[in-house]
C-alpha cells in the first residue's frame, strides 16, 4: 500500500510509516495511491457474507501486501469482538449502533484496529512505542482500551480534571497495565498543548519513540469503513438496497470512511453530515466558502470541531469537485434546542434513547427523507455511543430508561487511579523522561 500526502501527491511512504507518524510534515493528511473498486459480484453478493469476511475483503483491498492475510485476520478478529448491528424503528428508519465496544462509542473500531496495526510492526522493532493522547472524553477511552495489553506499547493520557463524564473518566483511570492516565488541572486545550511540546521537544525524542493517535490516522480511518458495508449487507438481506447513511459529524472522520466505501463502489445513494452549531461544513456547502471557526460548546461535545481535520481527505477523494460532492454529500446543522427535542421524539416514538450526537443524525436523516420525492429510500442514521456516557443531557424520564451495559458495571468495581498535574510542560517532561 501507498499513500501521498494531500498537499504534495508525489510524496510517497509506505503504509507502516503513515501509521506511525499519522501526519505528513507538511501538515496535509495521508491518503491511499488508488481507491481500489471491488468487484460488483461481491456487493451484489455481500448479504451472504459475515462481519468478519467483509472486513477482511475491504482491508486487503486497500492494504494490498502491506501486511499478509493470516496476520491481517487475526487483527480483524481482534478489531471486530464486538458488533454492529442495523436496528429497525420504522420500515425507512434504521439505526446503525456503533457502540457495543469497550469504550461504548464507534471510536472502538478505529482504536482497536490501529493499536493492533502498531503491534504487529512493532514486532520487528523492540524499542518500546510511547502513545501521547490528550482527550475531552471519548477518544482517550477508545485508545486506552484499543491499546491495553498490547506488547511493545505504553500510553499517556491527559484529561481535563472534572470536565469529562463519570464513565468516560471510568475508562481512562481503571486500566492499569500499559495505559497510565494524567488528569490536569486545566482545559482540553491545556492537555492539547503539553502534547504538541512533548513532540516538538528534542530531549524527549532523543528518548523515547513517541506517536500519537489522534483521529487523523489512516489506520483508524480503514477499520471505519468495514461498518458501513456490513450495515449495507444487513439491509440487502431484507431486500433494502437503496440506502442513505446520516452520520453525526465532528471532525468528519466518520464519514470520510464512509465515502472511501462509496468510493469503492458501495452503492449509497445519500451521506448526510449531520453537525452541532459547530457548522463550517453545513455553510461551506451552502455558500462555497470554506472558513472555520473556532468551536463552541454543545451537548453533542464530542462533535464540537470548528476546522474538521478530515475534510481536505473528502475533497481529495473528490478532486476538489464540490458539485459532484454535493450529489453525494449533503449537511445540516441543529442546535441544542433542536438536539433535545429530537432525543425527546425519538424516545416517544420509538421507545429508543439515543445519545446527543445520535439524535442530530436522527434528526438531519428525518429531515432529508421528508424532502425526497422518492419512498423506497431506506434511512440509517449512525448511533456513535452509548446514551449512559452522556448523562446530563437527558430529561428524567429518558434518562431512566437507559440500561446500563455491562461493562460500566465492571469498570465501577475497579480502582480508579490517575496520577494529578498541573499544565506546566517541566513537569509533564519530567514525567516522561522518567518512564521505564
Ligand atoms: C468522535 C465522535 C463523533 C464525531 O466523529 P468524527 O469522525 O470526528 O466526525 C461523533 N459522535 C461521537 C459520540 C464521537 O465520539
Amino acid at each position: 500500500m501507498e499513500l501521498y500526502s494531500t498537499n504534495n501527491p508525489s510524496l510517497k511512504v509506505d503504509f507502516p510509516t503513515a501509521v506511525f507518524n499519522s501526519m505528513p510534515q507538511d501538515k496535509g493528511l495521508y491518503m491511499p495511491q488508488e481507491i481500489p473498486v471491488l468487484d460488483p459480484e461481491f456487493i451484489a453478493q455481500i448479504g451472504d457474507r459475515t462481519f468478519s469476511e467483509i472486513a477482511l475483503k475491504v482491508a486487503s483491498a486497500l492494504i494490498g501486501d502491506a501486511i499478509p492475510t493470516p496476520d491481517l485476520k487475526a487483527i480483524i478478529a481482534e478489531t471486530l469482538s464486538f458488533d454492529a448491528p442495523v436496528k429497525e424503528l420504522d420500515a425507512e428508519t434504521y439505526v446503525l449502533e456503533l457502540f457495543h465496544g469497550p469504550s461504548l462509542a464507534f471510536k472502538d473500531f478505529g482504536a482497536r484496529f490501529m493499536s493492533r496495526v502498531m503491534g504487529y510492526f512493532l514486532r520487528e522493532n523492540e524499542k518500546m512505542l510511547d502513545v501521547l493522547v490528550a482527550t475531552s472524553g471519548d477518544t482517550g477511552g477508545a485508545v486506552a482500551l484499543g491499546f491495553l495489553g498490547v506488547p511493545n506499547t505504553r500510553v499517556t493520557i491527559l484529561y481535563p480534571e472534572g470536565k469529562v463524564s463519570e464513565i468516560q473518566e471510568l475508562q481512562l483511570c481503571t486500566n492499569g497495565n500499559n495505559i497510565q492516565a494524567i488528569s490536569v488541572n486545566g482545559t482540553f486545550d491545556d492537555c492539547q498543548a503539553l502534547v504538541k511540546q512533548a513532540f516538538a521537544d528534542q530531549d524527549l525524542a532523543d528518548k523515547l519513540r513517541l506517536t500519537s493517535a489522534n483521529s487523523i490516522n489512516i489506520a483508524r480511518l480503514i477499520p471505519q469503513t468495514f461498518y458501513y458495508f456490513n450495515a449495507y449487507a444487513q439491509l440487502a438481506r431484507e431486500g433494502k438496497t437503496k440506502v442513505v447513511f446520516a452520520v453525526p459529524s465532528g471532525n468528519f472522520g466518520n464519514i470520510a470512511a464512509g465515502l472511501i466505501a462509496y468510493k469503492m463502489g458501495l452503492p449509497v445513494q445519500q451521506f448526510i453530515a449531520a453537525t452541532n452549531a459547530n457548522d463550517t461544513v453545513p455553510r461551506f456547502l451552502e455558500n462555497g466558502i470554506y472558513e472555520t471557526r473556532a468551536s463552541v460548546q454543545t451537548y453533542s461535545n464530542a462533535m464540537d470541531v470548528g476546522a474538521p481535520s478530515n475534510w481536505v481527505r473528502i475533497m481529495d477523494l473528490f478532486k476538489g469537485d464540490v458539485a459532484a460532492l454535493k450529489k453525494v454529500v449533503s449537511s445540516s446543522s441543529y442546535t441544542d434546542v433542536e438536539t433535545q427535542e429530537a432525543i425527546k421524539e425519538i424516545y416517544d416514538t420509538y421507545s429508543y434513547v439515543a445519545c446527543p450526537h445520535t439524535a442530530i443524525a436522527y434528526r438531519a436523516l428525518k429531515n432529508y427523507l421528508a424532502e425526497q420525492p422518492d419512498h423506497e429510500l431506506t434511512g440509517v442514521f449512525l448511533s456513535t455511543a452509548h446514551p449512559c456516557k452522556f448523562p446530563d443531557v437527558f430529561p428524567n424520564d429518558v434518562a431512566a430508561a437507559i440500561a446500563i451495559p455491562e461493562q460500566v458495571n465492571e469498570l465501577r468495581a475497579r480502582t480508579s487511579a490517575a496520577q494529578k498535574m498541573d499544565p506546566v510542560f517541566a513537569d509533564f517532561k519530567t514525567y516522561l523522561q522518567e518512564l521505564n
